[in-house]
């Protein structure tokens, strides 16, 4: 089932690693089918990103249960589907410890827009949630929610563990999370010579509504 939600939920998980977001197994995507919104498309817990192959990703149901799949899926399932429980919006998830973004989510610091590039893409600082723990299993997607409630956001921050990123679709969750580990990137190398300042909130307006309205060839 699901067969070309799997086929990109694989090949976003590759580019995880081609993107130089993630080490080893650590790291997961996650789909809502379009039409089956019940049901999710994640990564495997464990497998080698090199290995993975679309039948090997793992169908489950908005309450955990595996729908297909031979493998078990990743740990971080329960969190996805909190996220997707409570926000009937999100159709991609992605999570990763991608170094930059997580130096911030370890001290717990959020990631206000210093940079234009962050006003285009975003216009809004990306947050830190509260420190969440791995059981009882739903503390991480609560801990997500707190924090992003409504809110059109990218992503969050999660004090002293990583990054979640979201979309409208997989694809965009993932951009999300590469755009975020880039930013994070600039504004730790700037932050090594020097105080950085934060880009006036009026300022931001404009940078996003250039990119947004202005920017690209029309469709
Ligand atoms: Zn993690």
């Amino acid at each position: 089932m699901l067969e070309e939600l799997k086929k990109e939920i694989c090949g976003l998980n590759a580019a995880l690693k081609n993107n130089g977001l993630v080490a080893m197994t650590s790291g997961n995507v996650s789909g809502r089918d379009r039409k089956q919104p019940d049901y999710i498309v994640i990564k495997p817990s464990g497998v080698s990103y090199e290995a993975l192959k679309p039948k090997d990703m793992v169908v489950v149901d908005m309450r955990g249960r595996v729908k297909e799949g031979s493998y078990k899926p990743s740990v971080d399932t329960i969190s996805h589907l909190v996220v997707y429980r409570a926000r009937k919006d999100i159709f991609g998830i992605v999570h990763t410890h991608s170094n930059f973004a997580t130096s911030f989510a370890l001290l717990g610091k959020p990631l206000p827009v210093y940079m234009t590039a962050h006003a285009d893409e975003f216009g809004a600082a990306i947050p830190v949630t509260r420190y969440a723990s791995p059981l009882p299993f739903e503390d991480v997607g609560n801990a997500i929610i707190e924090t992003l409630g409504k809110k059109n956001l990218p992503g969050v921050l999660l004090r002293n563990h990583g990054v979640f990123t979201f979309g409208e679709n997989p694809k965009s969750a993932l951009k999300a999370a590469v755009m975020i580990e880039d930013i994070a990137k600039t504004c730790w190398l700037a932050m090594q010579n020097g105080k950085i300042k934060r880009l006036p909130e009026k300022e931001i307006k404009k940078w996003y509504y250039r990119y947004h309205e202005i920017y690209g060839q029309k469709k």
